[in-house]
C-alpha cells in the first residue's frame, strides 16, 4: 500500500498576456514554446519530488484580467482558482505598466477571497528578457513584494527555466512544510 500522493493546487493570476500560460508551461514542461495552444483556464498537473516526498502539483492558469481606459474585469473563474488554490502565483510583466499596477488590486481580491485562509503568494516579474521594451524597473517589484509580504522573483520564461523553476518550486517547498488540510 502507498499512500496517495499529497496534492499541491496553485493559482496563476495576472493581465492578461504577461505570460501566464508561458509561466506554466515552462514550470512543468521546462520548454517554452512560443506558439503553444493558448488554452487559459486550463487545469496542468505533474507529479514532482519535493523534500524527497513525491507530490502532484496542480496549476490553475486563469484567463487573463482584461483592462480598458476605464474599467477592469476580473473574469469569476479568477476568483474561483484563488478559493480552490493552497497558493497564489501574481504575473504582472516588465513591458506593461498596468499589468503591475493591477497586481494591487488582485492582491486586495485575494485577500477578500482567502479571508482567515490566505493562502502563500509569490509575485513574479515576467519577461525579464525584454530590456528595451521595460516600463517598471526593477527596483519596483521588490518593494511592492515587501508592502503585500510576498517572496519576489524577476524571471523570464522564454529565456530562463532556472528562475521560473526556482519561484515555483519554493512555493511548492513552503507548502510541503504545512501540515494537509
Ligand atoms: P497570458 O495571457 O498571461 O497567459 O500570456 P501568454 O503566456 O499567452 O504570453 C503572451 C505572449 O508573451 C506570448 O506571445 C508569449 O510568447 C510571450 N511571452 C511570455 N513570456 C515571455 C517572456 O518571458 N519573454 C518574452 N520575450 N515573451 C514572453
Amino acid at each position: 500500500y502507498s499512500a496517495p500522493n499529497r496534492v499541491i493546487k496553485m493559482a496563476v493570476i495576472g493581465a492578461s498576456g504577461v505570460g501566464k500560460t508561458a509561466l506554466v508551461v515552462r514550470f512543468l514542461t521546462r520548454r517554452f514554446i512560443g506558439d503553444y495552444e493558448r488554452n487559459a483556464g486550463n487545469l496542468y498537473s505533474r507529479e514532482v519530488q519535493v523534500d524527497g516526498e513525491q507530490v502532484t502539483i496542480q496549476v490553475q492558469d486563469t484567463p487573463g484580467v482584461e483592462m480598458t481606459d476605464n474599467s477592469i474585469s476580473i473574469p469569476d473563474h479568477v476568483t474561483c482558482s484563488i478559493q480552490w488554490a493552497d497558493a497564489v502565483v501574481l504575473v504582472y510583466s516588465v513591458t506593461d505598466r498596468r499589468s503591475f499596477d493591477l497586481i494591487d488590486q488582485l492582491h486586495q481580491l485575494i485577500v477578500r477571497t482567502g479571508g482567515a485562509n490566505m493562502p502563500p503568494i509569490i509575485l513574479l516579474a515576467n519577461k525579464a528578457d525584454l530590456l528595451h521594451l521595460r516600463c517598471v524597473d526593477s527596483q519596483q517589484g521588490p518593494l511592492l513584494a515587501g508592502t503585500l509580504g510576498c517572496s519576489f522573483y524577476e524571471v523570464s520564461a522564454s529565456e530562463d527555466y532556472s528562475q521560473v523553476h526556482q519561484a515555483f518550486h519554493r512555493l511548492c517547498c513552503q507548502l510541503a512544510k504545512q501540515p494537509p488540510a
